[in-house]
């Protein structure tokens, strides 16, 4: 499919005005790579220091010397950072603009001035039950402002926070909290999302029975419901707030000293608890923040994700405001109350900048134009994609209907363990190509490698390392170093391995294929999962693909393909047979599914990416063993997949 592509120029308004055009990205690129400690010395100065850092990376791969180092003579705390630095200037400014779930409840707002308030009255808060520099903080939280505010007081004082996404069930959470031995727990009385309530107190009182380390729960009242509190551990945060004044000074922290902690979607395998630092990942949020959306203060910015995600972390707080920015927070689900209530927000807020999930994109497009076409949309100007492949039908719905041909789309390849974008197009400098992430952000070393190692030049496929560190990296797995090196390390020696596979273009562009791990070997051609599902997908009856290899007699591995129908549409064999049938024009007889299966709904982490590998399970008839299914978002649909299974065709 890669010679059929469009190529979408930079537009001429974004080549003049944008922050960095065309060739600004090849000299910093360059220069990034070439001088990366004077590069880094200086980018570092967008930073507030108490003690600016005189060195950049002091890092190795390699096993003897291994370590991950940057600005490590540096002092600053990130709340400052994110706060009070703004103040003289932008103390009257809207940092925060909060969107309840239900539409006609009103929104709130909230300043910098204001934020600077509540965030030190949060800290006064956990300092006054203890909590000092280096303890663990679990947030277990709605996506309610004083979310926000707990993670930043967390980092206002120095404790680390491990923020818990919200729909995780008792079990996972004890299990975090477990892990990282956090003494306190910040909750709320009950979440709300699509017109339902989440019993947040109610699932850490269940969790706090398989948990030794807890001492102590504080609790948001967000709804008001009904909730029992334990004498002696459960404090109410509004009871506590009232004794405590709004001021606290910062704890100076190393830049090296960690910000948070928090666990992969668990998407290929046991959710591993990802440490990052508070210079480094600070900075690299905020720089990527800045130029990947080219971000101006002033402008509204929303990023759809949830504050539970690594994508909520940098992209909703600290990236946008370490930069000053305008973030919207919002508490509830693009679908509801129904598919058009993503694009009322922004009209409501007058969004110009969105960034979201290609998950939000599939379900969106699947109930039709009709829901997009009836808003507005005129204060876009910018789209992003983040979480997983976008698939190029995808892209071109958000870029033609949601966009109506006027924005760019930023699709960012990044993971949990990079703390933030590393492939991705900058809008005024990358002319894109659907589906792929495009070009390296500057620090970022791509490679691309054989299955020995060997680095491959050139247009090639392979699997994805990166060569050198670059600030936002994590450090470590909590508790667990060794298996950060033995993960990450130990495939390609000398080199971060990503786990993703990857294509390179002609030009130089990145297209990334899926995981590794998913990659399918029929008849000895190796196959993407990404290419097979994107073909699915283009079809118009087809609104989700999922594609995994099987074991097969003669090819060594098939193709089995869950495919999930758009609204209205009948599944039958004769749609069977055509979707097959399709796949084979669009990318090739070697691409043929052996086997279809229509299923209502697809096996998906909570922050809504496909885990293949219980898919690959069930195709196999491996049904006994699934694996960690604890961060599956909807158990029930596993039952309905294993009981329609198909035979090879
Ligand atoms: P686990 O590591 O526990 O299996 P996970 O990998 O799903 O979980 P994340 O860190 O949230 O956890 O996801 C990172 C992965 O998401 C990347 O490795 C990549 O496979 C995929 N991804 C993210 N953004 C993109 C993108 N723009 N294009 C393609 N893939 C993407
Ligand atoms: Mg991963």
């Amino acid at each position: 499919m890669s010679d059929s592509v469009s190529i979408h120029p930079v537009p001429e308004s974004w080549a003049r005005t944008a922050r960095v055009d065309a060739e600004g990205y090849e000299k910093l690129y360059g220069m990034s790579l070439a001088d990366p400690g004077s590069f880094w010395l200086e980018q570092a100065r967008r930073l507030d220091w108490i003690k600016r850092p005189e060195i950049a990376g002091d890092w190795s791969f390699d096993e003897a010397d291994f370590r991950i180092n940057w600005f490590a003579d540096g002092k600053l705390n990130v709340a400052a950072n994110c706060i009070d630095r703004h103040l003289a200037k932008r103390g009257d400014s809207v940092a925060i603009i909060w969107e309840p779930d239900a539409p006609e409840e009103e929104p709130k707002r909230f300043t910098y001035r204001q934020l600077h308030a509540e965030v030190c009255r949060f800290a006064n808060v956990l300092k006054a039950q203890g909590v000092r520099k280096g303890d663990r903080v679990t947030i277990y939280m709605p996506m309610i402002p004083e979310a926000a505010f707990a993670l930043l007081a967390c980092a206002r004082i120095g404790a680390i926070h491990s923020v818990v996404f919200g729909g995780f069930s008792p079990e996972a959470l004890a299990g975090r909290i477990t892990d990282c031995d956090s003494t306190v727990v910040i909750t709320a009385d009950e979440g709300r999302r699509g017109g339902k309530k989440v019993p947040l107190k109610t699932n850490v009182d269940a969790a706090a029975a398989h948990v030794r380390c807890l001492e102590k729960v504080i609790v948001v009242k967000a709804t008001g419901g009904d909730v029992p509190m334990q004498e002696g551990r459960d404090l109410w945060y509004h009871e506590a707030a009232a004794e405590v004044p709004a001021e606290c000074p910062i704890e100076p922290m190393g830049a090296e000293d960690p910000l948070f902690i928090l666990y992969t979607s668990g998407s290929t395998g046991k959710p591993k608890g990802v440490l990052h630092s508070s210079g480094g990942y600070l900075l690299w949020a905020s720089l990527t923040h800045e130029l990947v959306f080219d971000y101006r203060p002033g402008q509204i910015y929303w990023c759809a994700a949830d504050i539970g995600w690594v994508t909520g972390h940098s992209y909703i707080v600290y990236g946008p405001l370490a930069n000053g920015g305008t973030t919207l927070m919002y508490e509830g689900v693009p679908n509801w109350p129904d598919a058009s209530r993503i694009w009322q927000v922004v009209d409501r807020h007058k969004v110009e900048i969105l960034y979201t999930a290609p998950t939000a994109l599939r379900a969106l497009m699947r109930e039709g134009g009709q829901y997009v076409t009836s808003t507005s949309r005129a204060s876009l100007r910018l789209l992003g994609s983040v979480g997983e492949p976008i698939n190029p039908e995808a892209w071109r719905w958000y870029y033609d209907v949601v966009g109506e041909g006027r924005c760019p789309i930023v699709d960012t390849w990044w993971q949990t363990e990079t703390g933030g974008q590393m492939i991705t197009p900058l809008p005024g400098a990358t002319a894109l190509k659907p589906g792929s992430a495009t070009k390296p952000f500057p620090g970022v070393d791509p490679q691309i490698v054989d299955a020995e190692g060997k680095v491959l030049h050139g247009a090639t496929e392979g699997n994805l390392v990166i060569a050198r560190s670059w600030p936002g990296q994590m450090r470590t797995v909590w508790g667990d170093h060794e298996r950060f090196f033995q993960t990450y390390f130990t495939t390609y020696r000398g080199k971060y391995f990503t786990g993703d596979g990857c294509r390179r273009d002609e030009d130089g562009y990145y297209w990334i294929t899926g995981r590794v791990d998913d990659v399918i070997n029929v008849s000895g051609h190796r196959m993407g999962t990404a290419e097979v599902e994107s073909a699915l997908v283009l079809h118009p009856k087809v609104a989700e693909a999922a594609v995994v290899g099987m074991p097969h007699d003669i090819k060594g591995q098939g193709i089995y393909a869950y495919v999930t129908l758009n609204a209205n549409c009948q599944a039958d064999d004769a749609l069977r047979a055509e979707l097959i049938k399709w796949v084979r024009t669009e990318i090739g007889p070697i691409a043929t599914p052996d086997a279809l299966q229509f299923a209502p709904g697809l096996p998906k982490t909570r922050s809504g990416k496909i885990m293949r590998r219980i898919l690959r399970k069930i195709a196999e008839g491996d049904v006994s063993s699934l694996g960690d299914t604890s961060t599956l978002a909807d158990p029930s649909v596993v039952e309905d997949l294993v009981s329609n299974r198909v035979q090879l065709s």
